[in-house]
């Protein structure tokens, strides 16, 4: 009789400690990328949604993506919180300098052990958590990690048309359907524009602004199908993209950049090589050629970077990743690196220093738990992570991002702020364990449980032997 309440005061600290692994808000959460959208490109366009968005919410005047600016690796930056030479995503093409398979970026997406090297997507760690997630298009949503896939998906098909109107308007539908009808609590929903439009034709030209345009129309969608379903005080929406977009400079304007037409620099020299994909340029040289490769292309043309990869300038942090092979090019601002010849065709493209202007991008926010009509300075792409977490209720994964950066946007709810349990990932994935928190959370929660019980079990016969005792002596 004594042990039931002496159970309950030992289990206490226990089930007190528990609450830290379940959800702490009941707030839904959308991810909206519009894949390529410069920071400024609401300045040569009229965008009425987007200005009532940012009175009702908040926004960064831009935000810097990570280096290299392309597609996946930006968007698994803003999935995991970490820069890409600690996530492993290190290009939208999926490779192997062993065999030489390369592969493009569609089929790339379904490749799970190029996403999967060590780092959780924020789908796979909510689910974890209790949570129910989904994937419309978004990249990294259709590969499977540690074993477990993002609840919910939408995949593209290999020849996907991304400007199609009337499909947005039914991806909108589908996933206010998600909220509603499966009551999935996050969502991250990818628009392949204005990003094809910007590479065909140019980031000044009016087919891009039309497609502006057309960003606009979608993000007024969302907002009224939004109120439509009655989520407008539950669902935090995000919207934001990868990188901008720049001009190709072309000859006979400037002298591109071809290795192939750079003295002393030889393809025979060269083992395997991922060019034509933008101004960036990855080469594994044939043994013992790594210098005389480095040597020839570092003076080869005055708008080429050549490095060896752990000598990139730090702040681009993309070295410390086996993946990356030894030597690592990119071009100026606006110059693209062709290989062998000429193959690359786009008036506008992205992959250049994350530092530049033109590959800056957006993020702008507005929800039950965001500030209104506030403005605030730029931020890193890295950051967005811990903010979904924090916005999810979730305990985030190890990451380089801090909520500090972003907690400013935040309404006072009045709601204490979630421990934050964040610590900075390793350098080498492999090396990274993401789930080191949970993993010692769990063993504390076992172990407390353990010794509860035995500490029960001892006390219990402590007190029955007290009793007995007690008896025999007044038999006695
Ligand atoms: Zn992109």
């Amino acid at each position: 009789m004594l042990v039931t309440p002496l159970l309950m005061v030992l289990l206490l600290p226990v089930a007190s400690s528990v609450p830290l692994q379940q959800r702490r808000n009941t707030t839904k959460l959308l991810l909206v990328s519009f894949d390529g959208f410069r920071w400024n490109y609401d300045q040569d366009v009229e965008m009425p949604n987007m200005n009532a968005m940012a009175k009702d919410g908040v926004r960064a005047r831009y935000l810097t993506p990570p280096f290299i600016t392309i597609t996946s690796p930006i968007h698994f930056t803003l999935l995991t919180g970490k820069y890409i030479e600690n996530h492993g995503v290190i290009h939208n093409m999926y490779f192997n300098t062993t065999n030489g398979v390369k592969l493009p970026y569609y089929p790339t997406q379904g490749i799970s052990k190029w996403w999967d090297n060590g780092s959780l997507p924020i789908w796979i760690t909510a689910q974890r958590q209790g949570l129910k997630t989904g994937s419309l298009f978004f990249p990294g949503g259709n590969a499977t990690y540690q074993g477990e896939q993002v609840n919910v998906k939408k995949v593209e098909s290999g020849l996907h048309k991304w400007d199609n109107k009337t499909e947005w308007a039914q991806n909108i539908e589908t996933v206010m359907l998600w909220f509603t009808e499966q009551d999935l609590d996050f969502v991250a929903l990818y628009f392949g524009e204005p990003d094809s439009t910007g590479h065909k034709y140019g980031p000044e030209s009016e087919e891009r602004k039309a497609m502006v345009r057309q960003v606009d129309w979608a993000i007024g969608h969302i907002r009224s199908r939004i109120e439509h379903y009655g989520l407008k005080s539950k669902l935090n929406m995000i919207i934001t993209a990868d990188h901008g977009m720049s001009t190709v400079l072309k000859e006979p304007t400037v002298k591109e950049i071809v290795l192939s037409r750079i003295a002393n620099f030889s393809f025979t020299d060269i083992q395997f090589d991922l060019l034509d994909y933008g101004p960036t340029g990855l080469l594994l040289p044939k043994e013992g050629k790594l210098e005389q490769v480095y040597k020839a292309l570092k003076n080869g043309h005055p708008h080429l970077n050549v490095y060896k990869k752990e000598e990139l300038p730090e702040r681009f942090h993309y070295s410390k990743n086996l993946r990356i092979p030894p030597l690592v090019l990119y071009g100026d601002l606006g110059y693209v690196v062709h290989g062998r010849i000429k193959v690359q065709n786009n008036k506008g493209e992205h992959g250049f220093d994350n530092e530049a202007m033109d590959m800056k991008t957006i993020f702008r926010a507005v929800g039950p738990s965001f500030k209104q009509n506030l403005m605030v300075e730029p931020f890193e792409s890295v950051n967005v992570y811990a903010l979904m977490c924090e916005l999810l209720g979730i305990t985030p994964e190890a990451h380089d991002g801090s909520l500090e950066v972003t907690r400013n946007l935040l309404a006072d709810t009045g709601v204490t702020p979630a421990p934050s349990l964040s610590a900075p990932s390793q350098s080498a994935p492999s090396q990274s364990a993401p789930s080191q928190s949970q993993v010692a959370f769990i063993v504390a929660v076992a172990l407390a449980s353990v010794t509860g019980v035995l500490l029960i079990i001892f006390l219990g016969a402590l007190i029955s032997t007290a009793i007995s005792r007690r008896r025999q002596g007044q038999e006695v």
